[in-house]
């Protein structure tokens, strides 16, 4: 077959399938409301869920960092590390409770950069199985065993941590971004501790959302009361709850010394735009000085599940931003979210690879910047197109 005939061959095969994906244009920045084909929708897919991708202040501040130049010009170890870099570091470091942060493009780079680093060939990393894909990456581009647990099941991570050898890196994510669910982080970190394991939880859906009285924008490892000598490889993004793009690993100065020294994907980059680096500053200086956003969000959660609970909707037990319908099929998922585009929002569906076989869903996500009055609009909206896919069905 040729090039051209193999590619061709696969695509037909996903979009069969009921997989195909398709990029979704919109017009105007995905916050609480995204413009798309000349209509505006209330989104409720993106992960902005502090409302500060589109915050005047953010903005200002990511215009203003645009005039230091439009790109660092290099990567951070040769010209591309500014000023503007290490105040947000700092900040990172301030608000994860942390000695010092280092900041990567994305946090898929993060996480490949922090594993390949820490692991190698005769050492053992052991995951979740729903971890997130750049984790799950991570683990095997590092030459590292890889070994994998049942769902924030303990017994098999017992298992598994007896069979590990060589140095021994436990990676969770702390709120796993397809379910919403929290990872069990306390029995994780004894487990680690008895096994001499080092904990790494990626906090893209728990930073700036979730914490302790302390630090109240650390993360879920914070809210289930762990210390940082507990996790000592906290990751974080900055392209959700700070709106922007963007990533770190925050621990131990060493812990940073180390990874300047040893993650490719760090190293081996252009710097974060400058402006970015900006941005995601303001962001984070006001997660930090408006806890109402928070508590917003959190009220919102409640409402939400208070609400679609009383329709019989099929609710996981998430207690995060994240509150997925699991639909099970994937052209039903595809029917309902077109069904909600429909009438006003815009919902993502998430199908296999991205989740399980006979588990689609749409992932439906809160932010602060939402209302009282959207969520029910969308739970309308809801039991209309599921009625509508009722009727198809018959
Ligand atoms: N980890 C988790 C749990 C995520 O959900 C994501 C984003 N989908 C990432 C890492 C990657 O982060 P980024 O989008 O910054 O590359």
């Amino acid at each position: 077959m040729t090039f051209r005939e193999t590619l061709h061959q696969r695509l037909a095969r996903r979009r069969e399938l009921g997989l195909y994906r398709e990029v979704k244009t919109l017009a105007a920045a995905p916050g609480p409301r995204a413009q798309v084909d000349g209509g505006e929708l209330v989104a409720f897919s993106s992960n902005d869920y502090l409302g500060l991708a589109t915050h005047p202040q953010v903005i200002a501040a990511q215009q203003r960092g645009a005039g230091l130049g439009a790109g660092a010009t290099a990567s951070h170890l040769v010209n591309g590390h500014l000023q503007i870099h290490e105040q947000l570091q700092d900040k990172i470091a301030e608000l994860t409770g942390r000695e010092a942060a280092l900041v990567f493009s994305s946090g898929y780079m993060a996480n490949i950069g922090a594993v390949c680093a820490l692991v190698g060939r005769g050492d053992t990393v052991i995951q979740d199985k729903l971890n997130h894909a750049s984790l799950i990456d991570g683990a095997q581009l590092s030459g590292a065993r890889s070994l994998r647990f049942a769902h924030s099941d303990m017994e098999s991570l017992e298992r598994q941590l007896s069979r590990a050898d060589g140095n021994i890196l436990v990676a969770v994510d702390g709120v796993y971004s397809m379910d919403g669910d929290c990872a069990p982080l306390a029995d994780i970190a004894r487990l680690c501790g008895a096994h001499g394991a080092w904990l790494m939880v990626d906090e893209a859906h728990g930073f700036g959302v979730m914490g302790s009285e302390g630090f109240p924008c650390a993360g879920s490892a914070a809210a289930a009361g762990l210390a940082p000598e507990q996790v000592p490889i906290l990751m974080g993004t900055l392209g959700k709850a700070a709106g922007n793009a963007g990533a770190f690993v925050a621990g131990s100065r060493e812990l940073i010394d180390y990874l300047t020294q040893f993650a490719r994907p760090y190293i081996y980059t252009t710097g974060m735009p400058p402006a970015v680096a900006a941005g995601c500053l303001a962001a984070l200086e006001i997660m930090q000085r408006e806890p109402q956003r928070r508590e917003h969000l959190a009220h919102l959660v409640g409402y939400f599940r208070d609400r679609a609970g009383a329709l019989d909707l099929p609710l996981t037990d998430s207690r995060s931003a994240i509150q997925p319908l699991i639909i099970g099929g994937e052209k039903a998922v595809m029917a309902l979210a077109a069904g909600l585009q429909q009438r006003g929002f815009l919902v993502g569906a998430i199908r296999p690879p991205t989740v399980p076989a006979g588990t689609a869903r749409l992932r439906i996500t809160l932010s602060a910047a939402h209302s009282e009055a959207e969520i029910d609009a969308l739970l309308q909206a809801l039991v209309e197109s599921l009625a509508d896919s009722v009727v198809v069905a018959e």
